[in-house]
């Protein structure tokens, strides 16, 4: 028998499906995807604001009747951005670099907790070979990149001290 099937929403494929088993089925469907009302995506906005309920039951299945909460609980999914602000992009540097100087920010309601620095000395003109500074040894010497902590005030980052290459 020729059977047509409208929607494709659970029921519509779920009937399709056995139907066809011993039918020759036609399924029309109105949207331009498969699935109707199913259609669970995970989302992940930042900022949205959430509110948190439990409740806890014990064995003989009674139930705590008022819920403990939590409000405003903020998402945040959005990575934080820097960039470094000093020494400049191709620019030409004539005195000691003792620190590194740059900007960092977080979309809210996040907010940067660190930025992290690695340096890597280019052992020829397009940089694809060299090493990454080694604080612990204080040379040039690491094949694996190295990050060492800037301090964060507000939105300036600044690498010096100890981490910083001489
Ligand atoms: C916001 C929301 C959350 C939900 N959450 C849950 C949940 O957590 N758990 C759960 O079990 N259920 C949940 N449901 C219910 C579940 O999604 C629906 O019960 C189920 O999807 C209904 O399936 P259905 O096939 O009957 O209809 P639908 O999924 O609505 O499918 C109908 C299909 O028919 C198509 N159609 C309609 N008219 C025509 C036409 N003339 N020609 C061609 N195509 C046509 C439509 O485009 C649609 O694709 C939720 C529903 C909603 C709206």
């Amino acid at each position: 028998m020729r059977v047509a099937v409208v929607g494709s929403g659970i029921s519509g494929l779920g009937s399709a499906w056995l139907l066809s088993r011993a039918h020759e089925v036609t399924l029309f469907e109105a949207d331009d995807r498969l699935g109707g009302h199913t259609h669970t995506v995970r989302t992940a906005w930042a900022g949205e604001t959430y509110d948190v309920d439990a409740y806890a039951v014990d064995l003989a299945g009674n139930a705590q009747v008022i819920y403990s909460t939590v409000t405003n609980v903020k998402a945040d999914f959005t990575p934080p951005v820097s960039t470094v602000t000093w020494p400049a992009h191709n620019s030409v540097v004539s005195v000691v670099v003792s620190s590194v100087v740059g900007q960092a920010s977080d979309a809210p309601p996040g907010s940067v907790s660190s930025v992290r620095v690695s340096y890597f000395k280019c052992n020829d003109p397009s940089c694809n070979t060299g090493y990454w500074w080694n604080s612990a040894s204080g040379n040039w010497n690491s094949a694996t990149e190295i990050f060492y902590t800037a301090s964060v005030n507000g939105t300036t980052w600044t690498a010096t001290g100890v981490s910083t290459p001489t």
